[in-house]
């Protein structure tokens, strides 16, 4: 299987804890853009640079994204 795709869903930047970013768990980046884009693209901390999409993102796509966010506060916490 080739390289995974990203959709642009926005999930990981919901997703995880960015210390850098002063970001918790579960919680919107301030930068994300509502097209799911990076809003401080050229700025983005190393952690955002590195972060592929991976077979977390084919599960998640085929959810609501009520149900993609509750699932990632169950995963990651508030
Ligand atoms: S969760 Fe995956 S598909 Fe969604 S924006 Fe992040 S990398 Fe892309
Ligand atoms: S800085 Fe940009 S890429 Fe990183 S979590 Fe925020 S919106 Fe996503």
């Amino acid at each position: 299987m080739g390289k995974i795709e990203c959709d642009m869903c926005g999930v990981c930047c919901i997703a995880y804890s960015i210390s850098s970013l002063n970001k918790k768990a579960g919680v919107t980046c301030k930068n994300l853009l509502p097209n799911g884009k990076c809003g401080d693209y050229e700025n983005r901390p190393q952690v955002c640079r590195d972060f592929q999409a991976d077979y977390f993102c084919y599960f998640l796509s085929s959810l609501p994204k009520d149900e993609q966010i509750s699932i990632i506060k169950e995963i990651y916490g508030e």
